[in-house]
């Protein structure tokens, strides 16, 4: 939660197919979170796509963590890319993005301005280290080191 933004479990952002990547670091961190070694991990909960590991999607559409009516059952240990929306590299750069994500996702704050949410959004994935580490393994959404530096 931030001035911009605050969840409300809706489980839009858990919906869909393979857009959940697990970079090494969060293989790590989800691994240790569940009490398990990372391939009994990796060969129950991730596939492979584009020469990255992804999250499962369960037969209902959703994250497989993803519980309805509770939300994230891995929320402790949850990927980067969770920690990080709504503060994604469009949703940064772009206000057509902002403006569609503010229609998808009830926790941005309707009323923030682009360059408000911009910087608050820099300022939470500096503080929080949600920032790319590898563009080959972190996620595409994840935000460069460059895009936060302080000018
Ligand atoms: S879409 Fe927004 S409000 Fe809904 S669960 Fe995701 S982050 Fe929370
Ligand atoms: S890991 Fe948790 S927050 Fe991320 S998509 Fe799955 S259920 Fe949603």
């Amino acid at each position: 939660m931030c001035a911009v933004f605050d969840c409300r479990m809706c489980g839009h952002c858990c919906q869909g197919e393979g857009g959940i990547v697990l970079a090494p670091k969060d293989l790590e961190r989800i691994s240790v979170f569940l009490g398990l070694e990372q391939d009994i991990f990796i060969e129950r909960y991730a596939v492979m796509h584009n020469g990255k590991y992804k999250i499962r999607t369960g037969e209902d559409g959703y994250c497989i963590f993803f519980m309805q009516g509770k939300g994230c059952s891995v929320h402790e240990g949850k990927p980067d890319i969770c920690r990080a929306w709504p503060f994604f590299r469009g949703n940064l750069e772009d206000a057509v993005s902002l403006h569609l994500a503010k229609e998808f996702c009830p926790g941005i704050e309707q009323s923030v301005t682009h360059a408000v949410f911009a910087a608050e959004g820099k300022r939470y994935l500096l503080e929080q280290g949600l920032l790319a580490t590898d563009a080959s393994q972190s996620a595409a959404a994840l935000v460069l080191p460059q895009v936060c530096e302080v000018k």
